[in-house]
């Protein structure tokens, strides 16, 4: 892409001029924040041009735009990306550097947005940076939450949570519109009346509404000089709102009042893997959904624009049933304000909405109350039960001897109360329903929604997942995005697939010392990074063990620890013990209500104290965990690692992210055969990978046969050893109350099935051991997991979803 802050003289200028005029300082008085916006406005600038003309050739060219709808973005920092994409990082870099500047300092500065949990927002994130790069015409649409996720520290090894002000310091990567507000009714009733054809129509008399002030943020497209657009919302009330309360002279209920109507976008549930179902998550939901389609029917599709048209126009992909109340909204637009009838309106709905699902655990599907529902959204639960009363109209047809699986299928659950299950409303009227990986999907037909498979088999279809290789490789490892391009040439972080011409290289013994010094490299920058952050002393001359991920029961980070904890006893036992020393690291937020959760972090840190201070392992055992664990400490982590963990009982995963992300960056995975793992196991080949544990299907039979985690125990030896030690406060002084509830919960009931699937990771661990030994056949491993990652590139999801979903094409610069 050409550019014209393509040398160093006028970018310096540039970045001076922006410091001056921009920030209104001269530099000998530039505080870091001011570097840090003069540098970003210079960047941002350079965008700024092709931003405007990518919106306006994708309007021009009438082609079917894509809308991600998701409640969830976790974007990382923006400065670096926005430099590799528009390929200033270079001439950045020298110019901060001919000022006598630091360039780390600057980045250091950027606090990144952290609008989602985990996996899910990460893929939104990673999914728009792929659009853009494609040049799909695409629209993200989400909530600018004023505090995202939290930030994590610790207290004595428990979790205490922060809130996230990422917008302290405000953010020079957003362009606010609130000349654009839209208006989002709430509550109130519907009522029914003529219209002039003597037709009966339906409106909704609300009782209160908020502003929906939209946020733009570029997205650059790798350089490509497309940059697509996400529009966040953001919650103001209405002039009306404040006013009625002031004239009633009651000045500190109207603030209040305002207070209540910004809280729908103040703070993101920082829940993963359960929803949180609180009035206040339906507003939100509700709130950027409405945002989003008035914004897209009336600005993006323009004046005029008529909505039978809209299949041929859009398809709205639905990032989980978070955004799923878009359906009813829709319809709603259509039948009340455009005056379509029911059925052609219902007929175009059909055709615009797509719904990924995220999940196989039958607690994470989503539900509202119909009270709640009806009391919030009126005239949307109407069209709800409408759409569930012919769906079931139509079920009975097709089924007429089979009422018990016509209520099975309904949309409304009656028990343990009545409320509205999102995910069927989303598979009823969805044009298509995808899960995030081979094995998830497979699940999803097979079990949580087979009789609607059964009934539409076409309707179901796979994505698996895929990362960004930008962020993931370009960002976070440029010393291996440097070798790989010495190597094999240029382009291949736009074709990702391309990495497989590393394949002959992986026998060349100079290539893999490289590679080998570059993992060194990695991880002596991690341990700077630690040692600057935490005070975290990491040994460099060890394996890098890595489990990062939100820390949640079925992803079996207890398991890890069994393991720590069994490899602590056997050196106790047999100090003269041969072990490969490892460094274990984790990194995992728990969600604040969710107690076990923060129990099994407490413990992790617990192991992690009594190993430090026992003279025995020293040097050979080390269990960091540094807190906070998000997109920019993933971004230096992750290329330090060397084994990546993926434990999750069979079946329970829907695809994982984090482990094509490691895979990618060289580290050779332990894992179950679970979402992604599966097809990260056939890509890199089985002697790449170390696999382990129970299939889905045995899983399955366990439970059916009525699991005894017991006997598990009684029968292990090393397994009641470690357990038993957990049991007896070896690792809280004593105190044999603090991890009880982990002990029990494992000994039994064990959900997840730990106990069970023990023998057989200690087994997979100790053939990790011995492979590491073996340097030149481990770095021969690590280089094929590289090579044979390209699949896992977001980029070909993208193309996944083009193909099988949403039937658009590129809209090339002209
Ligand atoms: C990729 C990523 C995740 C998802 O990790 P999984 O191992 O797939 O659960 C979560 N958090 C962050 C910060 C990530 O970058």
């Amino acid at each position: 892409m050409p550019s014209d802050l393509d040398d160093v003289e006028r970018f310096t200028e540039e970045f001076l001029k922006r410091l001056q005029f921009g920030q209104g300082v001269a530099l000998p008085r530039a505080t870091k924040n001011d570097l840090y916006y003069a540098l970003a406005r210079t960047v941002r600038q350079q965008l700024m041009a092709r931003w405007l003309e990518t919106v306006q050739r994708q309007m021009q060219a009438k082609a079917k735009v894509v809308v991600y709808l998701s409640a969830e973005y976790l974007l990382g920092r923006q400065l670096d990306n926005a430099l590799l994409a528009s390929g200033l990082t270079d001439t950045a870099e020298a110019a901060i550097d001919g000022l006598g500047l630091d360039m780390q300092t600057i980045r250091d500065t950027e606090v990144e947005p952290g609008l989602g949990n985990g996996g899910l927002g990460r893929l939104a994130a990673c999914f728009i940076d792929s659009l853009a790069t494609l040049r799909i015409p695409a629209i993200g649409y989400g909530i600018r939450y004023e505090y995202g996720i939290f930030r994590q520290t610790f207290e004595d090894g428990h979790q205490v949570e922060q809130p996230d002000s990422w917008l302290t310091l405000g953010s020079p990567w957003e362009f606010p519109h609130p000349e654009m507000g839209v208006k989002v009714p709430f509550a109130g009733h519907t009522e029914k009346y003529l219209g002039e054809d003597g037709r009966e129509r339906t409106r909704w008399v609300n009782d209160w509404e908020v502003i929906g002030v939209p946020y733009n943020y570029m997205v650059p497209g790798y350089r490509t000089g497309n940059v697509n657009t996400l529009r966040l919302w953001s919650a103001r009330a209405t002039q009306a709102f404040d006013l009625h309360v002031f004239n009633n002279g009651d000045y500190l209920q109207a603030v209040r009042s305002q207070a209540f109507a910004e809280n729908i976008s103040k703070v993101l549930y920082p829940e993963d893997s359960t929803p949180q179902g609180k009035e206040l998550r339906l507003q939100q939901q509700y709130f950027f959904v409405a945002c989003s389609l008035r914004d897209f029917l009336t600005n993006v599709m323009g004046p005029g624009f008529d909505p039978r048209k809209l299949p041929e126009r859009v398809i709205f992909q639905l990032n989980d049933t978070h955004p799923v109340i878009a359906i009813p909204e829709l319809m709603r637009i259509l039948v009340d304000e455009k005056d379509i009838p029911w059925d052609e309106a219902l007929d175009i709905c059909r055709q615009c909405f797509a719904y990924t699902c995220h999940t196989l655990l039958p607690e994470a599907l989503e539900v509202w109350p119909v009270e709640l529902l009806g009391r919030l959204l009126p005239r949307h639960l109407e069209i709800i039960f409408r759409i569930n009363d012919d769906f079931l109209a139509e079920l009975r047809e097709a089924y007429p001897d089979d009422e018990l699986r016509v209520r099975s299928m309904s949309i409304i659950q009656e028990h343990p109360e009545r409320a509205v299950r999102m995910a069927y409303l989303a598979t009823v009227v969805g044009a298509k329903v995808n899960g995030v990986a081979e094995l998830h999907s497979q699940l999803l037909r097979d079990k949580v929604l087979s009789d609607f498979s059964a009934y539409w088999p076409d309707k179901f279809t796979n994505v698996t997942n895929g990362i960004t290789p930008r962020r993931f490789i370009g960002l976070a490892n440029p010393a291996l995005t440097e070798l790989i391009t010495d190597t094999i040439g240029d382009g291949w972080l736009r074709d990702l697939g391309r990495l497989v011409e590393l394949e002959p290289h992986a026998d060349d013994p100079a290539f893999l010392d490289a590679f080998a010094a570059i993992k060194v490299g990695n991880r002596k920058r991690l341990a700077g990074l630690l040692e600057r952050r935490d005070g975290i002393v990491l040994p460099q001359d060890a394996m890098y063990d890595v489990m990062v991920k939100r820390l949640h029961e079925y992803k079996r980070q207890t398991l890890k620890l069994l393991h720590i904890v069994t490899l602590y006893q056997r050196l106790q036992e047999n100090p003269d013990l041969d072990i490969v020393p490892r460094v274990f690291l984790f990194g995992a937020k728990a969600a604040p209500g969710y107690w076990i959760a923060k129990q099994t972090i407490a413990l992790i840190n617990a192991v992690g104290r009594v190993i430090d201070n026992d003279p025995i392992v020293a040097g050979r055992l080390k269990v960091a965990f540094p807190a906070n664990y998000n997109v920019t400490l993933a971004e230096t982590l992750i290329p330090a690692a060397d084994l990546s963990e993926q434990i999750s009982l069979a079946g329970k995963e829907a695809s994982g992210t984090g482990n094509m992300k490691l895979a990618l960056n060289g580290a050779l995975t332990i894992g179950t055969l679970d979402g992604a793992n599966v097809e990260i196991l056939q890509a890199v080949g089985e002697e790449n990978f170390f696999l382990f544990g129970l299939t889905e299907p045995q899983v399955h039979a366990i439970y059916e046969s009525g699991y005894q985690p017991r006997e598990y125990f009684q029968n292990n030896p090393e397994l009641r050893k470690a357990l038993g030690a957990i049991a007896s406060g070896a690792f809280s002084d004593g105190n044999r109350e603090a991890f009880a509830p982990i002990v029990d919960s494992l000994l039994h009931e064990d959900r997840f099935l730990a106990l069970a699937d023990y023998q057989s990771y200690i087994e997979a661990q100790d053939r990790v051991d011995l492979a590491y030994r073996d340097t030149r056949a481990w770095n021969r491993s690590a280089v094929l997991n590289v090579a044979r990652s390209g699949f896992f590139s977001s980029d070909r999801s993208i193309q996944d979803y083009l193909d099988r979903i949403w039937n658009a094409s590129p809209v090339d610069a002209s």
